[in-house]
């Protein structure tokens, strides 16, 4: 143990609370089989974990650890950490990133119904096995002690490799929605494409006239959903079955067409059967929807016993759960169908000056609705009201900001405010963040990021952003059946998710002891729920709530950017890099492909 926890003493950004998790989950080990570790954005989470598992394979030779990330960034950031653990305690690392790792690219799907996996001597004579990165997986996997593994992908894995036995799940506030993972989506013309089986289709159609009929949702009864997952799946099964008998009576007419199409066909009995062979069947949803835009209409399959799902995935062993937004972590143990006191839960402070990130929540704000039309007008001009201040601080004073909108409808709301004020905005449509956040993130392109989907998993450090602004809390969509289902089950999920989403998004902008900036949020509702789910607030968020008027929050930021300004000398350079992406697109075009843009950017002598 000594050996390890000298990797903490040496680290020369050491911080007491690094220690002190360490040493607590150390000494507690025995007595938990689990650990829920609240440790906020530069708390050094990493450098606690790889002390623990080096400790624990010092001690368990034969152990094997699984580092569960939802982020391939993360998975990147792990495995250069665990690198350097390694070397110096004699373990390997395998990183097993993407689709690919887990996938057999003969048949386009999961490692566990590759044809390799029902004859292991196949994967010598398979014709990919030269670029077949399952394979490459497979060998890493087996030479390693610890693996890096994606949690989204992970599903879909039986790598016939050891089980691990301790896992480390990072961002671990994900597992409130794992069962998700295992929703089962099936549309009408996927049926259609798949079967061509009349009695299926029939089903399928007699829902929508009798139940759905002009209504967006209908909720199918239980046992006529199982029915028709039992019928299905044989109707595929037969299918499988011809498809495979045609395969191997005429390997060379083999074409890409049918592969996929068996890939389809066995993806969805895997998926049918592991809902329909859940015990708890009984926690199964089934509901019709139809999307008017795009015209289609599908069968919805929801389970909703996370416990089990859990327990399915990952059975036994130790678990240690991180996250800088836990939140009420003996309500996650429950919900992972643990018992809360073979549990520990630790929270950790954060090592950042409370003062650099206050979250404010306006004295003006009042409960905001959409619930109907004249409710969500008020809102809106509520908001729009008290944004345009901000909108106007953030021109004036050459600086970045974040919005995160509940909606894409109030997105665009606050697009027409911000380009109203001369803001450059980066905003995006459904499934485009990633473009935006690049935009904005690596080319630095813009003055404003206002998107309804990044609430996590973007570091705005420093310059990129010293303004947060949250319109209304994020509420999911209470009319859609899934989520009343949900709530109905774990009554405290609406609640909980809706704080950790908050506090997810105030992290935002804190990303390291040097970064200032502040949070403004606009919906009163948020007093109520803070003073309903206090377990749920961590507390280096507590500390940094601040309830002030609108007047006082402009002080305050223009005080913290005047602050900011006498200790950066080279403030000068950012604000030239602002004043060119102010210009018009044509104008910046010409100045960087006439290679002068660099120029405006260099600081000032
Ligand atoms: S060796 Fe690779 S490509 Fe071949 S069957 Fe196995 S997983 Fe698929």
């Amino acid at each position: 143990m000594n050996s390890v926890i000298s990797d903490l003493i040496i680290h020369p950004s050491v911080r007491p609370q690094q220690q002190r998790t360490y040493i607590q989950i150390q000494e507690n080990w025995s007595r938990y089989s689990s650990f829920f570790c609240s440790l906020p954005t530069g708390s050094g989470k990493t450098d606690i974990a790889a002390c623990l598992l080096s400790n624990y394979l010092l001690t368990n030779s034969n152990g094997k650890i699984d580092i569960l990330v939802p982020y391939k960034m993360h998975q990147d950031f792990w495995y250069s950490v665990l690198q350097k653990y390694g070397r110096k305690h004699g373990f390997s690392v395998a990183l097993l990133k993407g689709r690919a790792a887990y996938y057999c690219p003969i048949i386009k799907s999961g490692a566990n119904i590759s044809p390799c996996a029902f004859d292991p001597p196949y994967a010598r004579t398979c014709r990919s096995r030269q670029r077949c990165p399952l394979l490459i997986a497979r060998r890493q996997i087996r030479k390693s002690q610890v693996r890096i593994l994606n949690w989204w992908v992970f599903k879909y894995v039986d790598l016939g490799e050891e089980k691990a036995t301790f896992r480390i799940f990072d961002e671990a506030h994900n597992l409130l929605n794992l069962e998700t993972l295992v929703r089962v989506e099936i549309s009408f013309s996927l049926l259609r494409s798949l079967t061509e089986d009349e009695k299926s289709l029939a089903v399928f159609r007699n829902w929508e006239k009798t139940l759905l009929k002009e209504k967006q949702f209908a909720e199918i009864d239980l046992q006529e959903g199982l029915d028709f997952l039992h019928m299905l799946k044989g109707v595929l099964a037969k299918k499988e079955l011809f498809i495979a008998k045609q395969m191997n009576t005429r390997p060379d007419s083999i074409s890409l067409d049918s592969l996929r199409e068996l890939k389809r066909v066995t993806e969805l009995i895997t998926a049918i059967s592991d809902l329909i062979e859940n015990p708890n069947s009984a926690d199964l949803a089934f509901f019709l929807q139809r999307d008017r835009s795009k015209g289609t209409l599908k069968l919805t399959v929801q389970p909703f016993d996370i416990a089990y799902i859990f327990s399915k995935l990952f059975r036994g062993g130790k678990n240690l759960f991180m996250s800088a937004t836990i939140g009420d972590g003996e309500y996650l143990a429950k919900l992972l169908g643990m018992d809360p006191k073979h549990c520990l839960y630790i929270k950790e402070s954060s090592a950042f000056d409370k003062n650099n990130h206050p979250f404010v929540l306006l004295k003006e704000a009042k409960n905001l609705s959409t619930a109907n039309s004249n409710k969500k007008k008020d809102t809106f001009e509520f908001i729009q009201k008290y944004a345009q201040p901000f909108m106007n601080l953030l021109y004036k004073n050459k600086q970045r900001g974040l919005i995160l909108a509940s909606s894409f409808e109030l997105a665009r709301l606050m697009e027409g405010l911000a380009r109203a004020n001369g803001l450059v905005v980066i905003t995006h449509t459904a499934g485009k963040s990633d473009t935006a956040v690049k935009s904005f993130i690596d080319a630095k392109k813009g003055d404003i990021l206002i998107t309804p989907s990044a609430w996590e998993g973007i570091s705005l450090d420093d310059d990129l952003a010293r303004l947060c602004l949250i319109p209304k809390v994020p509420f999911p969509m209470m009319f859609d059946p899934i989520v009343q289902r949900k709530v109905k089950k774990y009554p405290n999920f609406l609640e909980n998710d809706v704080l950790i989403t908050i506090q997810q998004a105030h992290g935002r902008i804190q990303r390291n002891p040097e970064d200032w900036g502040m949070t403004i949020f606009f919906d009163g509702n948020f007093r109520w729920l803070k003073n309903k789910r206090k377990s749920s607030l961590e507390p280096w968020f507590l500390d940094r709530i601040t309830e002030i008027t609108v007047q006082e929050t402009l002080h305050l930021f223009e005080n913290m950017l005047e602050t900011s300004n006498k200790s950066h000398k080279k403030r000068g350079s950012s604000q030239k890099r602002n004043n060119f992406s102010r210009m018009k697109k044509t104008d910046r075009d010409w100045l960087q492909t006439s290679g002068l843009a660099d120029l405006l950017s260099k600081p000032e002598e």
